[in-house]
């Protein structure tokens, strides 16, 4: 098939309509009736299904929570999974996030990487497919989510309420070129144990980042113990020693990262940690340091919790103390682990547990998530590689496992597919997110050979 005129004639209104749907503030918003993530989600899903349906193809929103389109005929479905919510536009932006502006060759705007421009490419490569009444012999189906970004209540609500036919392949166009094959288990949790002296600690704000700073309040006399313990450190740069309110407070700063790469990242509480280790400390707050030293310690792997694991697809399992709390008589270690596909989250949490009952703490899981896996010779994986590999010529770059997690793992025989390519910047989440127009018409040329073959 030859689809370059077909792809020429589509630049622009592909340009404009991810322009126009950037031009939507679809950030999760205050729930209104029939409106469950608020005004926004809801047009921008009822605009990408407008758009759908003005190219003849089949549409439904279901209660606001999921929309899919469809084309085609045939027993079979192919799924393409994306969304349309987006994450909040934050600051340093020179152009107004929600502006849909286009400019030297770029569409700018939250939204154009993740996911409105993956999607709406999508689409178009079906439109394509139809008018050139290109023969297929199975049905094309994009499901949109709305609440990607948050809780991923949209898929729940599609898989669980609305029960729908599913795909027998798929894929999200929600990560990058070439393939994602295998997403690790994901696996959140916390340890909990009684406390009653006041322990004055902060460190991080959520279970899947490396927390960036930590601080503690200990008693003045201490300082010059902290003085001696900070000095001993590796690097004894990252802290500082302050007096506030009759106490030695020890900040610390440590380097922020997603959970899924953690080694990029360094752990502000475990250097906390670390110092502490070196104090003369007593009671309940000892206690917990020693526990901490024993069993995180500095390392990422869970060598110390004696969960450490590997294997060839994704490499070893990673283990994130993502925040700490002291309130309400409880001290609350949140966890995030990265579970190799050849395990299993359950035989982990199995050891957690039990370790957890060793050492007096209370073991809860806080979130699970499958993980993602469809084999390299797999039909899937080698007709999308192919697709890839036809169109750009890169036969270097190889199928990928992640620690992150995309919309592929909630369905069977889905991968991540696109839309970052090689070398492409990653502007996702943050300011001045954009796209350049000659990187779109790469990924449209991708998608439109990569759902014939798949639909052919
Ligand atoms: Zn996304």
């Amino acid at each position: 098939m030859d689809f370059k005129k077909a792809i020429e004639a589509s630049m622009q209104p592909l340009t404009e309509d991810i322009a126009a749907l950037c031009r939507i503030n679809s950030v999760e918003g205050e729930a209104k009736p029939g409106m469950p993530f608020g005004e926004g989600v809801a047009q921008a899903l009822e605009t990408a299904l407008k758009m759908g349906a003005d190219m003849g193809f089949r549409t439904e929103n279901f209660d606001n929570y999921v929309g899919h389109i469809e084309m085609g005929e045939g027993e079979e479905l192919v799924g393409i999974l994306g969304h349309v919510d987006v994450v909040p536009a934050g600051e340093g932006w020179n152009t107004d996030p929600w502006g849909g502006v286009i400019t030297d060759g770029k569409i700018i705007g939250r939204g154009v990487l993740d996911d409105k421009g993956p999607v709406l490419t999508c689409l178009y490569a079906m439109k394509i497919l139809k008018e050139l009444n290109v023969p297929l012999s199975k049905r094309v189906r994009i499901i949109l989510g709305t609440n990607e970004e948050t809780d991923w209540k949209c898929m729940n609500y599609y898989l669980n309420e609305v029960k729908p036919e599913l795909p027998t392949m798929a894929f999200s166009p929600d990560s990058e070129f070439p393939l994602t094959y295998a997403e690790l288990g994901l696996l959140q949790f916390t340890l909990t144990r009684k406390i009653s002296e006041t322990i004055e600690i902060e460190g991080g704000n959520a279970f899947n980042s490396v927390p960036s700073s930590a601080k503690i309040a200990l008693p003045a006399e201490m300082k010059p113990a902290l003085e001696t313990a900070v000095a001993a450190a590796e690097d004894a740069s990252i802290y500082t020693i302050t007096e506030e309110d009759g106490k030695v407070v020890l900040k610390v700063k440590g380097v922020g990262a997603h959970a899924a790469h953690l080694q990029e990242g360094k752990n502000a509480i475990s250097y906390m940690m670390d110092v502490l280790g070196r104090m003369p400390l007593t009671g309940e707050l000892k206690e917990i340091v020693d526990f901490y030293n024993e069993h995180f310690g500095l390392c990422l792997y869970g060598e110390k919790m004696g969960i450490a694991c590997s294997d060839e697809d994704c490499g070893p399992l990673t283990l994130n103390v993502g925040m700490v709390k002291a309130e309400n008589g409880k001290f609350t270690f949140c966890c995030d682990s990265r579970v190799p596909v050849s395990f299993q989250p359950a035989d982990v949490i199995a050891k957690l547990e039990a370790k957890a009952a060793q050492t007096g703490y209370d073991y809860e899981t806080h979130s699970t998530e499958r993980p993602l896996y469809v084999p390299r010779d797999s039909k899937l994986v080698t007709t999308l590689m192919d697709a890839y590999r036809k169109v750009t010529g890169d036969t270097e770059s190889q199928p990928q496992s992640s620690g992150g997690a995309t919309y592929s793992r909630t369905m069977e025989n889905c991968v991540a597919f696109g839309c970052l390519l090689p070398g492409q910047e990653d502007t996702m989440h943050m300011a001045n997110e954009y796209l350049e127009i000659d990187k779109l018409k790469i990924w449209l040329e991708i998608m439109l050979e990569a759902i014939y073959q798949l639909a052919k």
